[in-house]
């Protein structure tokens, strides 16, 4: 039995509302609040005759740390799941150690405005200690260790599926498969088409951030950053087949090489169509995925949520969208002094999760992960006072929980290897 306040509102809260109110057991009540009531209204009008869970919703500025404390202090939940925007992140967290109560989330904090001074000043230093020049990163939410700590308070960073199920992959195979991990090589694929010749799967600001930005990996205990898109590599994905996937700057590197004792390497790659890079290129050559608002006929607009305004909601993507998603880790490594190569990934059909949900399969495979990381915390088996990732914990209860909650996972031990 819990009590939990869903912060946002958009595609992967939807799902995870859904999947919340299909586990009415553990989540005997939830609050919906975002900035849109009406999202929230009409997400509880979706889904409170289908379920035991009570619905309530409410309107919030996540960005307003007062407003935060108010409506929990009011709503008094066990626990806060964050799937408004990584920028709201570290609002939230605060709300939740002034009202002490359990932090969780999909994403890592990502400042809005990247000219600040103030952020960027602490940015460069990073860049230059680090060695990777992405626009977010863990250390301002590691840096709330000792408050949680000395709070009594849990906050489980990154619950989706991309850092989320990919980590927990991680710590399962280091378990039950591996007495060392010496390469990680992250691969998420999808293979679904939404008929649009350009349109992005989760929010576009934050999509397009991404992957505009350098690529890096990690090797021997460094950052090795390189020009976005230039690590290219074909691979044949299972029930998928062969796609294209570039390396990627992603957020769950940087975690695992701090988690999993001895690794040698991390890499993640993502597979994109050409249609979709030519037309991500040609918006970055005429400034649209810009940040930094400029004075349009007497108003002030910030490219990038301009061209988010102009883009296909991807909430809406879902009826349209078909074929399959394919995300998972190839790991290498010893076990009993042999080496050992398994490939541990999710396999999910767009169109059965629209017939499930409503949505298309990007924002189920993160809703879902998203429910299970609340799930493990307000049952208590993720519990414990501190910021941490979610390869910290035991990952059986989350893994069995992926296959009863719909990602069930395979392991293949006899994988291709990622060529490049
Ligand atoms: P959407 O843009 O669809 O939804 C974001 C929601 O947050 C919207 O409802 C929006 O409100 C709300 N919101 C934005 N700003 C505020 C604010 N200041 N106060 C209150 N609510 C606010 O995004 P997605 O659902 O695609 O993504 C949600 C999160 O999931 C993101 O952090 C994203 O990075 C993460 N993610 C993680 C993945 C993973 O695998 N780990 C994969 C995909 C996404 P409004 O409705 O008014 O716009």
């Amino acid at each position: 039995m819990s009590r939990v306040m869903i912060i946002g509102c958009g595609g992967v809260a939807s799902v995870a509302i859904a999947k919340c109110c299909q586990n009415s057991e553990v989540f005997t009540e939830l609050m919906i609040a975002s900035r849109t009531k009406e999202k929230c209204d009409a997400a509880k009008e979706k889904w409170q005759g289908t379920t035991k869970t009570a619905i309530t919703t409410a309107k919030v500025d996540a960005d307003n740390k007062e407003e935060l404390i108010a409506l929990i202090q009011e709503y008094k939940p066990d626990a806060v799941l964050n799937v408004a925007l990584p920028y709201q992140d570290l609002t939230i967290m605060e709300a939740c150690l002034a009202t002490g109560v359990d932090y969780i989330d999909t994403a890592n904090y990502e400042a809005e405005n990247t000219e600040d001074p103030e952020w960027r000043n602490i940015y460069e230093a990073r860049c230059k200690k680090e060695g990777f020049s992405a626009y977010f990163d863990y250390s301002w939410q590691w840096a709330y260790q000792e408050r949680f700590q000395a709070a009594g308070i849990t906050a489980l960073l990154g619950t989706g599926f991309d850092p989320g199920v990919t980590s927990v992959f991680s710590a399962y195979a280091l378990k039950h498969y591996f007495d060392e991990i010496h390469t990680i090589d992250i691969l998420d694929c999808n293979g679904g088409d939404h008929g649009y010749p350009f349109a992005t799967n989760f929010n576009p600001e934050i999509n397009l951030r991404e992957v505009s930005a350098p690529g890096s990996y990690w090797e021997n205990g460094h950052w090795v950053e390189v020009e976005a898109m230039s690590i290219k590599s074909e691979y044949d994905f299972p029930e998928v087949g062969k796609k294209d996937m570039y390396l990627l700057h992603h957020e769950e590197i940087e975690s695992l090489a701090k988690n999993i004792p001895g690794v040698k390497r991390i890499r993640f790659f993502m597979t994109f169509g050409q249609s979709y890079l030519t037309h991500m290129k040609c918006l970055e050559n005429v400034g649209m995925l810009s940040t930094a608002p400029i004075c349009f006929e007497g108003k002030e607009i910030v490219p990038i949520q301009f061209l988010k305004a102009l883009l296909p909601d991807p909430a809406s993507l879902g009826a349209r969208t078909v074929g399959k998603t394919n995300i998972g880790c190839i790991f290498t490594g010893i076990k009993d002094g042999k080496e050992k190569t398994i490939y541990i990934y999710n396999v999910c059909d767009h169109q059965e999760c629209y017939k499930e949900v409503g949505s298309q399969a990007i924002s189920y495979t993160t809703g879902v992960p998203a429910m299970i990381g609340t799930m493990m915390v307000v049952s208590g088996l993720w519990k414990k006072p501190g910021v941490f990732n979610v390869e910290e914990f035991d990952p059986d209860p989350y893994m069995e929980a992926l296959n009863r909650w719909g990602l069930p996972w395979v392991v293949d031990e006899n994988p291709h290897l990622v060529e490049v």
